[in-house]
C-alpha cells in the first residue's frame, strides 16, 4: 500500500485546486518559508479524521477553510481526498485503489466519503486500525513528535506500539464486547429483580 495522490481544495493556503501525484521512492516538497509544506502533512492528518484543532496548527476546526487574501475571498468550504494503492490489500476492502475524502462547511456541516461513498467518521478510523496510517498512526511524524513521544508517559508510547504490532481493532473490540457484557449483566439483575417481585 502507499499513497499515490493527494487533491486539496480550499484547505488553509490552498484555494485553487491541487493534485500531488507520488510514485515509487521518495517525494520531497520543497519550497520558501510559508509556502505550505506543512499545510500538505496538515492536509494528510485532516483527512484521515483529525478532530484536534490544535494538532492542525489551528484555533478552530474552521480554520481549515480558506481565510481570504488581499486579493482573493475567503472559501465556504474545504476539501481533501487521499488515494492509496491498495493491490496487496493492506486495507481491508474489496477496492485496489481507496480513496478517501473528506469536506467540511463553513456552516459547519463536514462529510466523510470512502471511494465516493459517504460514510462515518468511525468507518474512517475502522478502515485504518493497525496500519500505522490513522490520524493516530506512526506513519505520519510531525515536527516536535519524536521528542513528545520520548518524554510521553508509558501508556501513550504503548498505543504506539499496540497499532505497529496490529492490535488495536482488537482491543476495541474488547472493549465494546465487555460494555455490552456490562448491559446485559445489569439487564439480567433487572429481571431477577422483576421475578422475584411476583413470586
Ligand atoms: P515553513 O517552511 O516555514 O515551515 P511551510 O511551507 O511549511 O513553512 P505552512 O506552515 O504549511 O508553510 O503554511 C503557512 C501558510 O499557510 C501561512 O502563510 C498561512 O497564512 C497560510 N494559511 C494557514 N491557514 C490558512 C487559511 N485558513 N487560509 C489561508 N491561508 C492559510
Amino acid at each position: 500500500m502507499y499513497l499515490k495522490k493527494i487533491e486539496i481544495q480550499g484547505f488553509k493556503s490552498f484555494a485553487n485546486k491541487i493534485k500531488l501525484d507520488f510514485h515509487d521512492g521518495i517525494t520531497g516538497i520543497v519550497g520558501p518559508n510559508g509556502s505550505g509544506k506543512s499545510n500538505i502533512g496538515d492536509a494528510v492528518r485532516w483527512v484521515l479524521g483529525e478532530q484536534r484543532a490544535k494538532q492542525l496548527r489551528g484555533a478552530s476546526m474552521q480554520d481549515v477553510i480558506f481565510a481570504g487574501t488581499e486579493n482573493r475571498k475567503p472559501l465556504s468550504y474545504a476539501s481533501v481526498s487521499i488515494t492509496l494503492d491498495n493491490t496487496d490489500h493492506s486495507l481491508a476492502i474489496d477496492f485496489e485503489e481507496v480513496t478517501v475524502t473528506r469536506r467540511v462547511y463553513r456552516s459547519g456541516e463536514s462529510e466523510y466519503l470512502i471511494n465516493g461513498m459517504p460514510c462515518r467518521l468511525k468507518d474512517i478510523h475502522e478502515l485504518f486500525y493497525d496500519t500505522g496510517i490513522g490520524k493516530e498512526g506512526y506513519s505520519i511524524i510531525g515536527q516536535g513528535q519524536i521528542d513528545r513521544i520520548l518524554s510521553g508517559k508509558p501508556e501513550e508510547r504503548r498505543e504506539l506500539f499496540d497499532e505497529a504490532a496490529g492490535i488495536v481493532k482488537f482491543k476495541r473490540r474488547k472493549a465494546t464486547a465487555q460494555k455490552k457484557l456490562e448491559k446485559e449483566h445489569e439487564n439480567l439483575l433487572r429481571v431477577v429483580d422483576i421475578l422475584t417481585e411476583q413470586e
